[in-house]
């Protein structure tokens, strides 16, 4: 170096000095170049000074601060392969002419990393001597490493306080949404221009704000990356080269489990460094056991509502409803709970399956048999559990399909009693923590369906006559009571077998029973389910007909006449007294019985297979 340049060079020391002196905003690392570069420009009084960073993968220095118009430079980069000789040794500047003007290149490196080129247009050849450029190299070597190494400082600080920040918010909330939403934010604030997304494993609720996706388990080959990261827990790197990008996928990992993946995606090819994997992999750590915590807790409450529900619903149970309502009110609470469209409870009843009262409208149209048939096979034959989101078992078009199936059996002592189903339109409807408590509350149930069954039995059995299967004596006389406390109106019949002794003795009291049996069914089947036909005794039937009037009794007993004498076999005819009562006149059941009785004993005396009727004052024939 020459007087001149000596002199040159020791007040572009001093410059660098003062201004490394004064400067003291280091946050914005593009700034700090620039300035830097301005003073180079102006103490070396040269025309445009450029820096160009190093881009491993593509082996060129790329712009990235420059004191010209960046319009004019955009698209320029340099080649590391300039500065490469033969030998492989490398080249600490390079002088070349272009239309710009003389354009000096220096090579910025550390021992073991390029850090870029540092580029000086100048119009005068020759300007500098080599030792001089080298001085500057040199200088600017150091400068540039501690800069990078002060900015990555500061910006780490900055990181590691909104990690802190991060922490203690997530840790204040119990919301699986809040602390996802908390990661996405943390991420957009640390790097403004990259893209992110939370891939998911399962998810059944709504994030509106948030960057979902799914993580795909099969077929998908672009997924590679982040199914390996969510399978080993590690963090994968993946460079794409067409478009241009870095991606990271960090699993969020719980202590339980790796609960999904966090993708972070950069614009374009980026060496991440140690630091900042380090502090991607802390992030998704600490969200990934935040997660686990809030999901412990979601699971905990949704615990207890269950445990409420199947005890709300047992307490119910248990209040000694009849054995419909009871059904009503499971039906109830299952639609209320899962928001199911259909309910239906299914009984097996020997072979024979039949859908029970109280079950919804669906269940009692045709239209079901096709689930039913679908869920009877599959719970009979196979055990399988049933808990489906897009079955297609519709046959036609126009019936609704239903998507969503649940269907859980009712086991007693080890027997299948029944099947509980469960619908919905929507394919994927019910979660299977819903299929869960739904199991659960069947399991809970069955035994008191299975008892309130087996008490209606019991009390069916009590109130019946065993031979005829009419009712028993006992049960017409409460009915009569109650009707003629709370109707208006009456009518009873009293019936008699006529010369039935004469059947016992030409075919014996086998098929003696066997005719009382015929009568029997006959009258059943001629009179409505709220009407009693009862076994009054020995060969002696009884019916009453709450609100039925006299005229009303009249032909039912002349009805029964008609049917017994045709459609028996041996044929036999019967006898019948028929009485009535009505409110305002003072009456009794006992008065009721004698009347008929009356009636009765004149039927026989008149010639058999008749209807006589005995009023309140007078008696006739029909
Ligand atoms: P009628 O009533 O027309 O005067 O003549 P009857 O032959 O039916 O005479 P009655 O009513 O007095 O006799 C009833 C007979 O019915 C007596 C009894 O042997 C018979 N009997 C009553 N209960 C049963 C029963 O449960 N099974 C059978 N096989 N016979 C019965
Ligand atoms: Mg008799
Ligand atoms: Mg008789």
């Amino acid at each position: 170096m020459e007087g001149q340049e000596e002199k040159l060079y020791r007040t572009f020391k001093e410059k660098f000095f003062d201004w490394f002196l004064t400067y003291d905003d280091y946050e914005d690392i593009s700034q700090v170049m620039l300035n830097l570069l301005l003073l180079i420009k102006q103490e070396l009084m040269v025309k445009e000074v450029s820096f160009f960073m190093f881009d491993p993968l593509k082996n060129v220095f790329f712009l990235e601060v420059t004191t010209a118009e960046r319009e004019r430079l955009i698209n320029s980069t340099i080649s590391y392969d300039v500065f490469k000789l033969e030998n492989g040794a490398e080249l600490p500047f390079k002088i070349r002419e272009s239309s710009l003007g003389i354009t000096i290149e220096l090579l910025l490196r550390t021992t073991d990393e390029l850090l870029g080129v540092l580029q000086v247009i100048n119009d005068e050849k020759e300007r500098f001597s080599e030792k001089f450029l080298l001085k500057i190299r040199e200088d600017c070597m150091l400068l540039f490493e501690k800069m990078k190494n002060l900015s990555r400082g500061l910006s780490e600080e900055k990181k590691y306080e909104r990690l802190h920040r991060f922490t203690a918010k997530i840790h204040a909330s119990m919301k699986i949404n809040d602390v996802l939403e908390e990661v996405i934010r943390t991420l957009q604030e640390i790097y403004p221009s990259f893209t992110f997304h939370l891939l998911l494993s399962h998810d059944n609720q709504n994030h509106d704000n948030l960057p979902i996706k799914m993580l795909a388990f099969e077929g998908d080959e672009e997924n590679m990356a982040a199914m390996q990261a969510y399978v080993t827990g590690q963090i994968q790197i993946e460079e794409a080269i067409k478009p241009q990008r870095s991606i990271i996928y960090a699993p969020i990992k719980g202590v339980q489990g790796v609960y999904g993946v966090l993708e972070i995606i950069a614009p374009h090819i980026k060496m991440f460094s140690k630091n900042e994997i380090n502090f991607i992999s802390l992030l998704a750590n600490t969200a990934g056991s935040a997660l686990e915590n809030a999901k412990l807790y979601e699971q905990s409450r949704r615990l207890i509502a269950d445990l409420q529900l199947i005890n709300e619903t047992m307490h119910r149970l248990n209040t000694n409803l009849r054995f419909q309502d009871a059904i009503e009110f499971m039906v109830e609470q299952i639609q209320r709970s899962f928001g199911a469209e259909e309910v239906g409870f299914l009984l097996f009843d020997g072979q024979r399956k039949r859908v029970l009262q109280g079950s919804t409208p669906f269940f009692h149209s045709s239209e079901s048999k096709s689930y039913i048939d679908f869920v009877v096979k599959r719970i009979q034959n196979e055990r399988e559990i049933v808990f489906l989101g897009n079955v297609k078992i519709h046959s036609s078009s126009f019936i609704p399909a239903f998507r969503s199936l649940m269907a859980v059996p009712m086991v007693q002592s080890s027997v299948l009693k029944g099947i509980a189903i469960v619908l919905h339109r929507e394919p994927y409807y019910f979660t299977f923590e819903m299929y869960k408590l739904l199991q659960s509350l069947i399991h809970h149930s069955t035994l008191v369906f299975t008892n309130a069954m087996l008490r209606e039995e019991l009390e069916r059995l009590v109130v019946t006559d065993r031979l005829t299967n009419l009712y028993a004596r006992h049960h017409l006389d409460e009915q009569i009571t109650r009707s003629m406390e709370q109707d208006s109106y009456g009518s009873f019949i009293l019936v008699d077998i006529d010369n039935f002794k004469t059947i016992n003795d030409t075919y014996g009291h086998q098929v003696g029973d066997e005719v009382l049996i015929q009568v029997a069914n006959i009258i059943k089947a001629n009179i409505r389910e709220s009407d009693i036909g009862a076994r009054w005794g020995g060969e002696e039937l009884a019916i009453y007909l709450p609100r039925a009037s006299l005229t009303v009794g009249i032909s039912v007993a002349n009805r029964l006449v008609e049917k017994i004498r045709k459609q028996t076999n041996p044929r036999v005819t019967i006898s019948c007294g028929v009485s009535y009562w009505k409110k305002n006149r003072t009456d009794s059941m006992i008065e009721l019985f004698k009347r008929a009785d009356e009636a009765l004993y004149t039927a026989k005396k008149t010639g058999k297979n008749c209807v006589v009727v005995q009023d309140y004052h007078r008696r006739y024939k029909v």
